[in-house]
């Protein structure tokens, strides 16, 4: 087998494609997929060099699986990071990394509007543990500020948020944890490094569900970290002891994922960009939130450190009597007919969800209001299909709330 020597100072199109390119002896083309659960060694003395550590090279595919190391280097090329650790989950990636790499006592800043399940984990999990999260919203420096504590190791956070689009500032928060001694940890599961490379705006680590946007079009659950070798090396030996590994079928389907992503984070930015601005000029449509539409709160800094807006938006809907309920929006959401109801995003097909009673469902009704979360609330993750029908399914949503569609 072979690994290619690529020329430097390619491209991420280029790295998503060429990266890590591993040729086996039968000259494969397409990266090799190795289903195997064990490596076999030339004689006892290899085997036991492996095994010690002392000789690079195969043992197990809980902690080293050629088809996994693929995924992992050109995914680390993409974001521009040293090194990349992949897990079965975005939630086993972001669970393990803070279970490598903390301890009691410690105490984590994230922001309020992170994945309902990572605030699950630091809620139930990371506080029986004597780690204690504090909760801020994205877009306020100063409470960032405020809650940093001596004990303060991470500032967490996701952008843009779900649902609602907002957009935390990575520079200034990745020089506040520095100047305190913590890291910056972003969850880039919404831009994907295509539209945005956290690292390279001073964040330390990043973090992805390869479910969603690597894959593209939702067949596999996967995880990963990307950041400096040493920090990864922790979460390696992590990984290596407690087993949520990515298989080696799912590291083949990113593979082919991460080769088509820039074309689809731009064709699902366009997509979404057209129906936000559509659906800005339609009745019924009390207010969409999107960080491409120029009055959003932070359109210039999304600008700025983002090269495309991403696929997600959100809606707040209005009936034609003016109620904006619970009601309405799920007449909205059962008059489509072409688009998926269903939580999930990062799909070539468009999804349809209301957050309020499913994806921040267990949220209480206090934080569900101080987060933005009402009950009129839609999110939509727009996928590929013809712009036209896109349109034409919202329309039927709008008509079901007694307006008339122009
Ligand atoms: C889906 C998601 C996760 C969790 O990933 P899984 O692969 O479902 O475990 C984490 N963060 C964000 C932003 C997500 O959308």
């Amino acid at each position: 087998m072979s690994e290619r020597q690529l020329p430097d100072d390619l491209s991420i199109e280029t790295l998503a494609i060429r990266a890590a390119e591993l040729r086996t002896g039968e000259m494969t083309h397409s990266e090799p997929l190795f289903l195997t659960s064990s490596f076999v060694y030339e004689n006892a003395a290899q085997a036991a060099a492996r095994f010690a550590g002392d000789e690079p090279g195969n043992v197990y595919s809980r902690f080293t699986n050629p088809t996994v190391s693929i995924f992992e280097q050109r995914l680390a090329a993409m974001e521009g990071g040293e090194r990349c650790v992949a897990f079965a989950s975005g939630m086993a990636a972001i669970t393990s990394t803070f279970l490598a790499l903390l301890k009691p006592g410690d105490h984590i800043v994230s922001s309020r509007g992170v994945f309902g399940t990572t605030n699950v984990v630091y809620e139930k999990y990371l506080k029986k543990f004597g780690i204690e999260t504090t909760l801020v919203d994205l877009t306020d420096l100063d409470a960032w500020r405020a809650a940093v504590r001596p004990e303060t190791r991470f500032l967490y956070l996701e952008t843009p948020s779900n649902p609602l689009a907002e957009v935390g500032d990575i520079r200034a928060l990745a020089e506040l944890a520095h100047a305190h001694d913590a890291q910056l940890i972003v969850d880039n599961c919404f831009c994907s490094p295509a539209l945005q490379q956290p690292l390279a705006l001073g964040a330390d680590l990043v973090i992805h569900s390869a479910t969603k946007y690597l894959d593209g079009q939702g067949r596999c659950l996967g995880g990963a970290v990307v950041g400096p070798k040493t920090t990864l090396d922790d979460i390696y030996g992590f990984l290596r002891s407690t087993g949520a590994t990515m298989s080696a079928f799912n590291a083949w389907v990113f593979i082919k994922g991460l080769e088509t992503l820039s074309l689809r984070m731009k064709a699902h930015s366009d997509n979404a960009q057209a129906l936000a601005d559509w659906l800005v000029q339609r009745p019924g449509i009390a207010r969409v939130h999107y960080a491409g539409l120029k009055d959003h709160p932070q359109h210039a800094l999304a600008k700025q450190q983002q090269s495309g807006f991403g696929g997600v938006l959100s809606i707040e809907v209005e009936d034609s009597a003016g109620a904006r309920d619970r009601q309405a929006a799920w007449r909205f959401i059962d008059a489509t007919r072409l688009v998926s109801i269903t939580a999930n995003l990062g799909d070539v097909k468009t999804t349809i969800t209301h957050p309020a009673t499913t994806t921040h469902g267990r949220v209480s009704a206090e934080e569900k209001q101080r987060s933005g979360i009402t009950e009129n609330l839609i999110r939509i993750a727009v996928g590929l299909e013809g712009l036209a029908d896109l349109k034409a399914d919202m329309a039927r949503g709008i008509t079901a709330l007694g307006h008339l569609v122009r």
